[in-house]
């Protein structure tokens, strides 16, 4: 059977599913094909379940902070496996909103493995699925290296399968999804390292985010390990794992390991050489600035492209092409400048623009720096001993702000108003100029000398 649409999504995560909709709403018969579950990374094995996971970890940190604000008899004990029913139900209706949405759309949902006869025609099963414009949106997948025993070892999707807390857990990686499993299962009871082949966690992050979030990781009990070089995992004792360095040295004997190296994208089962569409050596479909592939009428958006791998960055850029190839709307596309993050650590980090090392690059001595170092006002009774920090990086003599960087609690949720400023051309003197709100962290940053 072969059905034709006017707008046709692969991968029914959040790009995908996006686009398709966006489309719908402006009037084509569109469609979505989806291999797994709805909502993709994401909602499944990304964003909305490690936020769940976050939650917890904040409980159990504030359990422990408890005491200074005279509170006794904190229950200590955790229950992973109600935790993670839970957490699966929460996101079994969120998988059921997203089809209800699509229905609600229009859009029809098809089920199945997509791979490509021709650049505008899909297989699906015994289905032939083809349309004017196609969107490849078939996201990511976990890396892992090609060394002895890798297979030992989780990925971050099994990290949301598992049914209890492990006693010792060896976290390798230093990006934000490693900094960020590794304090849940911190806070949450287990014993863990981070195993980092460089000289820290979060290398392309602001030096004072890195600094600050090294010495947090290690006051709550985090082992950083820095300049590792694994050569193999192997099995002991049958249920343990060993970390053997390239000396042939054991490192460290745990329950579990879990790689957080990269993620490669989506793309192997595509049958991509069917269309003419290029790609670089490490998977990732080539895509110019509107989202175009090297074949007319192809668009590639979200994680598949190596940009911004964030699920705004995805829905934004399906939005913004369906508005163009089929609202009309030509010139429209997504900026890939200053988008903002927050990383889910304890506490979080929120940042958007220029580290101050890439803003030194880019203007040379028209950069100046303004940044404070302070202790929270909630661990002044807590007696934990730690800082939070914000910075601002601004160029030339208007001082435009062209970085900000805050580590401190509340700095996810603190971020996003100060990007739309930032965004705006917001400089020194309109931070300055806006009255402060007390007392918050939020405030330091209208208040820098
Ligand atoms: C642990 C973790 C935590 C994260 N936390 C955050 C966060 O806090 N904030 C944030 O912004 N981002 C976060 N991300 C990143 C975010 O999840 C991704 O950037 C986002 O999901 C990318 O969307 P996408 O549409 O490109 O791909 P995906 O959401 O991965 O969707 C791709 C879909 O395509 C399907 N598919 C693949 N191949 C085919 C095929 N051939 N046929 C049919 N279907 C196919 C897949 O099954 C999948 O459902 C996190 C990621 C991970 C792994």
């Amino acid at each position: 059977m072969k059905q034709h649409f006017d707008f046709l999504s692969i991968g029914g995560g959040s790009g995908g599913l996006a686009a398709a909709q966006r489309a719908a709403i402006h009037g084509a018969k569109a469609a979505v094909i989806e291999s797994a579950r709805l909502g993709g990374t994401c909602v499944n094995v990304g964003c909305v379940p490690k936020k769940v996971m976050w939650y917890a970890s904040q409980i159990a940190h504030m359990l422990e902070d408890a005491a200074g604000y005279g509170f006794d008899n904190c229950p200590r004990g955790h229950d992973w496996g109600l935790l993670k029913e839970r957490r699966d139900a929460y996101v079994a209706r969120l998988n059921d909103i997203y089809a209800r949405n699509l229905q609600r759309r229009d859009v029809t949902l098809f089920r199945g493995h997509a791979a490509f006869v021709d650049a505008h025609t899909v297989e699906v099963g015994d289905q032939r699925i083809s349309a004017d414009h196609v969107v490849i949106a078939t996201g990511g997948k976990p890396r892992v290296p090609d060394i002895p025993g890798a297979a030992l070892a989780m990925v971050s999707d099994d990290f949301f399968e598992l049914q209890r807390c492990p006693r010792k857990v060896a976290v390798i990686g230093s990006g934000y999804i490693a900094v960020e499993l590794a304090g849940m299962f911190n806070a949450l009871g287990a014993e863990v390292r981070v195993y980092v082949r460089y000289d820290g966690v979060l290398r392309r992050f602001d030096p004072m985010l890195r600094e600050l979030l090294a010495a947090e990781m290690s006051r709550t009990g985090i082992r950083i390990v820095p300049d590792t070089r694994l050569a193999e995992l192997t099995s002991v004792a049958g249920d343990q794992i060993a970390l053997i360095d390239a000396d042939g040295g054991t490192l460290w004997t745990c329950d579990k390991a879990l790689w957080a190296i990269g993620r490669i994208p989506n793309v192997a089962e595509l049958n991509l050489s069917a269309t003419g569409i290029k790609s670089r050596d490490n998977g990732v479909i080539i895509s110019d600035e509107m989202q175009n592939t090297s074949v007319d009428g192809v668009y590639a958006i979200g994680d598949v492209t190596g940009r911004a791998e964030l699920t705004p960055v995805a829905i934004a850029a399906g939005r913004r092409l369906a508005d163009r190839v089929i609202g009309g709307d030509r010139d429209r596309k997504l900026d890939y400048d200053c988008i903002p993050t927050v990383v889910f650590s304890h506490p979080t980090i929120g940042t958007v623009g220029l580290t101050e090392p890439e803003a030194r690059d880019r203007y040379g001595d028209n950069v100046r720096v303004y940044e404070t170092r302070f202790k929270p006002m909630y661990d002044q009774l807590t007696g934990n001993d730690t800082r939070a920090a914000a910075k601002l990086v601004v160029s030339g003599t208007d001082e435009r702000i062209v970085g900000c960087h805050v580590f401190g609690p509340g700095a996810d949720e603190m971020l996003q108003g100060f990007a739309v400023a930032i965004r705006m051309g917001a400089t020194k003197r309109d931070f300055d100029d806006t009255v402060a709100i007390h007392p918050t962290s939020a405030e330091e940053i209208v208040t820098l000398t």
